[in-house]
């Protein structure tokens, strides 16, 4: 944030009289891993330190670039969205999509510059000799996502798409498949997709009537997928249930579905039109109609949905990596504004009543920083063979999930506006209780956040420990104890002296030591 301040000084008298020098600045052209202390103090924590050193590099260029060129490429791609082309001129089902150039250029820094698709499945991503561990990736994730959050979709299922070939695929599926989509080369290259939900499925995923036939040798799919983003993926990955199978979960096999044959020709699905979206609008999400496509099945054809929910998790994890990419792009707008704007002869952020707006704010963007890193972290260590670790990250995928994508919307309304320890043993046994009763059933979102918020607390109260850290993480962890996990009577005022002074030090560009929270962290 100290980067921030020190960027937009006051506009001139001169300037003044323009006008639009009036309104507030904006993060453009801003590095967006400089300006984020937290990131920087908390990825040689998480990170091995010759991991860090060989990758730091790329953080800061991936940081520039979100801050400049792929920021002024993702909000051209936002006003150009993609475009179906149903058939092409002689009336045949050639179905293809347009894109603009700039999502184009878009994915050519990510499939092919930086190779996101690839970075944890082989060596030689980003110059490294081997693949990237967890954290590094999903710290890319977050730099790239501040800027687009539409290609995302892409690259992360293209990526979640080669975990599962890799672990579940037969040899000569492997074979087929994976050099095409390990490939950096974007000419080339096969990305991948998941198509899954149904009109009669969404949620209830044993619904799906998508019915896979045994033909001359060959599976064949037929049926009618709803909602699949990333609609002219070259390989998918979809649920399907062979005949004769049970109704249900048990029955759902899991096949890749190529859009072109082994002999270039078009695979017999079309995408038969595209979703008029509110969010991620330059990524085209369509309906797919199967017509006795081609598709290879895919590991055990009794545990298609077991797996996958591997890839599901996978997904689930990167959304909540964009959840707090997204709160980090908000508040650091907020912030820009607040240290630029004038009202009444002052800028906002000197008054009280805004410090408070953007406390709101950082605080769970803060929260997700932490949670994201520490259960890439667990990934890192499940990876390596920890069977605690993998526990951890099975309970902090979806707590991650579900709380950063759901705090990420009043962090978007509060950012919009301003440019306009005792809880800690409750909060588990409530999450304990919920679990174990069934009747408490309604509880669980509430049980859940709690979970998240105990979490966090204690995670960013361990990182503030840490020897040479931030202490304000400490501040922090302080304050979702008084603003997520304590009880309140709204019809009280509250004092917050502690509140004033700790926002001093949360807002203050520069490291602050353990010893100057003294009497701020306890009361
Ligand atoms: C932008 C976007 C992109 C998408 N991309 C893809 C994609 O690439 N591939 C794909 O397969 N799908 C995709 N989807 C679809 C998405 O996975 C489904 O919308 C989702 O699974 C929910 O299913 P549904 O829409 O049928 O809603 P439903 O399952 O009908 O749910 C409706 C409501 O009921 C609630 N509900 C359902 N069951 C329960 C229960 N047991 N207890 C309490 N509440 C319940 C849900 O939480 C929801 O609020 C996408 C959706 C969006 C919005």
């Amino acid at each position: 944030m100290d980067a921030l301040s020190t960027r937009h000084g006051f506009p001139s008298e001169k300037a003044r009289d323009r006008g639009p020098a009036y309104l507030a600045a904006d993060c453009s052209e801003h590095n967006f891993y400089a300006i984020d202390r937290g990131l920087r103090d908390l990825l040689p924590l998480y990170l091995a330190p010759r991991d860090f050193r060989a990758l730091e590099p790329h953080f800061d260029r991936l940081g520039r670039l979100a801050g400049g060129r792929l920021d002024e490429l993702a909000r051209i791609a936002d006003k150009h969205p993609p475009v179906l082309n149903p058939r092409d001129r002689f009336g045949r089902d050639e179905d293809w999509i347009d894109y603009h150039p700039s999502y184009r250029e878009m994915e050519t820094i990510a499939f092919g510059d930086f190779q996101f698709h690839a970075m944890s499945h082989r060596a030689g991503t980003l110059g490294m000799d081997r693949p990237l561990p967890a954290v590094a990736k999903y710290a890319l994730q977050y730099l790239f996502v501040q800027s687009e959050f539409g290609l995302m979709c892409p690259i992360s299922v293209t990526d979640t798409s080669i975990h599962l070939i890799r672990k579940f695929a037969d040899q000569e599926l492997k074979d087929y498949l994976l050099p095409k989509m390990l490939s950096g080369d974007c000419a080339t290259m096969w990305k991948g997709t998941q198509f899954m939900t149904e009109r009669a499925g969404g949620s209830d995923v044993g619904a799906i009537e998508t019915m896979a036939r045994h033909e001359d040798g060959e599976w064949r799919l037929y049926g009618d997928k709803w909602f699949c983003s990333h609609a002219d993926a070259d390989v998918a990955l979809l649920l399907a249930r062979p005949e004769g199978a049970p109704t249900g979960t048990a029955g759902l096999a899991l096949f890749a579905l190529p859009r072109r044959l082994k002999d270039g020709s078009r695979n017999a699905f079309r995408i038969v039109r595209l979703k008029d979206k509110l969010g991620t609008r330059s990524m085209a999400s369509g309906e797919i109609l199967l017509e006795g496509a081609v598709a290879y099945l895919v590991g055990d054809a009794r545990a298609g949905l077991k797996q996958m929910m591997e890839q599901v998790n996978l997904s689930r994890l990167s959304h909540g990596v964009r959840a707090a990419a997204m709160m980090r792009r908000c508040l650091n707008e907020a912030m820009v504004s607040a240290q630029s704007r004038i009202a009444f002869g002052k800028t906002i952020i000197e008054y009280p009543l805004l410090r408070r707006q953007l406390l709101k704010i950082t605080l769970p963007a803060e929260q997700s920083l932490s949670m994201f890193l520490f259960a890439a972290h667990a990934m890192d260590r499940a990876n390596a063979g920890d069977n605690d670790a993998a526990l951890r990250l099975r309970i902090l995928t979806p707590l991650l999930k579900f709380r950063a994508c759901r705090d990420n919307i009043p962090v978007a309304t509060g950012a919009m506006e301003v440019r306009g320890g005792n809880g800690y043993e409750s909060a588990l046994d409530f999450a304990e209780r919920v679990a174990a009763e069934p009747a408490l059933e309604a509880n669980a979102r509430a049980a859940a956040s709690a979970l998240y918020h105990a979490t966090s607390a204690v995670v960013m109260t361990w990182e503030a420990s840490r020897p040479g850290n931030d202490a304000r993480r400490a501040l922090l962890a302080r304050l979702v104890l008084d603003m997520k996990l304590s009880a309140k009577d709204p019809l009280q005022p509250s004092r917050r002296d502690w509140e004033r002074e700790g926002a001093e030090l949360i807002f203050a560009g520069r490291k602050i030591a353990l010893a100057e929270l003294a009497g701020l962290l306890d009361g």
